[in-house]
């Protein structure tokens, strides 16, 4: 028996070796990663360049903690991201993962409005099938019921409105860009319900992953949502963990919404798997607030600017930019999700196909005419994920999107460095384990 406490139980393949877009596991099986993880991956394993950063950083300074020193690959990850980042966000605040930097972003908005003399703006508005983070503050503000669940008492109260998953919730003859209209001005709604003066910021992820599989917010939805932020004095924070750092084809995925945040996180994608690291990024309005008031932004972590985890994103981000991985990820994306459609398309439980850049969801449902979901006692996106690793392919299931129970989905986020032959591979792969978890 393992004495390991978490998901990787015994009856996990025990994972030794990675190269480009696999994974070996100790009986000599291959596993072509086609989520990266859970959208980590996205140099795929073994990256040569990343590999020297960390080995070269590791031979100077693995640790120095921030209360005493900066470090240059802090420094050079901040301005490197700031340089990157959309308009007006000018700072860094580096972290060890997602939760972290949302927790973080929370925190820095509630002490941005006491800074500037508004005390009275606490509440967070996230939206339903969300998912923001595993630690309380982050878990309160994830719209995902059922992980929700069982920590109620301990999660702060947050409103949940309409989630941008448009095809399911609109209603007779409406549009796609009418739903979003509709969805978006639930939060003005919602601020009117609360009182403007009592809310703080706006949550959401541009491109929603773990809980609906790749679904991009139609146009027009967050220029919309940024409009009522702006009305109401509210913070609009965008959680780019997943599909951040390059993952949709441009380097921060609200680029492709014309819509620029007051606070940003990332993650996943700027360790790439190398090392844990995440962080927020904020406004020079924002930051100036707290530097010319209190003076310090109150938070902190051991593990805060950690060198060898900075030196890692800041080898990952490099390569993103230098190797011109961005168009390839928009190219291969387009593959991906024309090789999906002409083999699953017309398939009788998929339901649809969606998503940007290499950030890809297929939906599966009872019935594709009705959009009828599986009975969730039937856990038919784990029984595809058990499927896939039999075919020898990592892919991840992502689910609960209609009501936290229902709604099963494949999330598809393969390495940037995925060839041709390895997108048929994938789909190939996907297509039989779809066929044996619904038989
Ligand atoms: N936000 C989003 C959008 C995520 O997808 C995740 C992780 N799936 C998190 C936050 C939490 O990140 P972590 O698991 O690194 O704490």
């Amino acid at each position: 028996m393992t004495h390991v406490f978490g998901r990787s139980g015994a009856s996990l393949p025990k994972a030794v070796r990675g190269e480009g877009c696999y994974i070996h596991d100790a009986r000599g099986r291959a596993y072509l990663d086609g989520s990266g993880g859970a959208a980590v991956s996205c140099l795929g394993h073994s990256d040569p360049d990343v590999r020297a950063a960390i080995h070269a950083q590791l031979d100077q300074l693995a640790f120095a903690h921030t209360g005493f020193f900066t470090s240059d690959p802090a420094e050079d990850l901040a301005d490197l991201l700031a340089a990157n980042a959309p308009e007006g966000i000018e700072r860094v605040y580096l972290l060890s993962g997602g939760s972290e930097a949302v927790e973080a972003a929370i925190k820095l908005a509630r002490q941005y409005f006491l800074e500037i003399g508004q005390p009275g703006r606490h509440r967070v508005i996230a939206r339903r099938q969300s998912y923001h983070g595993n630690t309380l503050g982050a878990l309160a503000a994830g719209g995902n019921a059922w992980r929700r669940e069982k920590y109620a008492p301990l999660l702060v109260e947050t409103s949940h409105i309409a989630p941008c998953y448009e095809y399911r919730f609109r209603e007779d003859g409406e549009t796609a860009e009418a739903y979003g209209q509709r969805a978006a001005n639930e939060l003005q709604a919602e601020i009117d319900r609360l009182g403007a003066d009592s809310v703080m910021a706006f949550i959401a992820e541009p491109v929603v992953g773990a809980t609906a599989g790749a679904v991009p917010a139609v146009d027009g939805y967050f220029r919309r949502i940024r409009e009522i932020c702006d009305a109401n004095g509210i913070l609009l924070i965008l959680d780019e963990v997943m599909c951040g750092m390059g993952r949709t084809g441009t380097l921060f995925a609200s680029e492709h919404d014309g819509v620029a945040p007051d606070i940003v996180t990332i993650a996943k994608g700027l360790g790439a798997g190398y090392m844990p690291i995440g962080a927020m990024l904020c406004t020079g309005t924002v930051y100036d607030a707290i530097a010319q008031g209190s003076g310090a932004f109150q938070h902190g972590h051991t593990y805060h600017g950690h060198p060898l985890a900075a030196a890692a994103g800041r080898a990952v981000l490099t390569a993103i930019l230098g190797r011109d991985l961005l168009p390839q990820v928009r190219a291969r994306g387009e593959m991906l999700q024309q090789a999906l459609t002409s083999r699953l398309g017309q398939h009788p439980h998929v339901g649809d196909i969606r998503g940007r850049g290499l950030f890809r969801g297929v939906e599966l449902v009872e019935d594709r005419a009705t959009k009828a979901t599986f009975d969730p006692a039937r856990k038919i996106n784990a029984r595809v994920k058990s499927a896939a690793m039999e075919n020898g392919l990592i892919c991840y299931p992502a689910g609960g999107t209609v009501d936290g129970k229902h709604g099963d989905h494949v999330l598809l986020a393969p390495p940037y460095i995925i060839s041709e032959d390895q997108i048929d591979e994938l789909v190939d792969k996907l297509a039989r384990a779809i066929d044996t978890a619904i038989a």
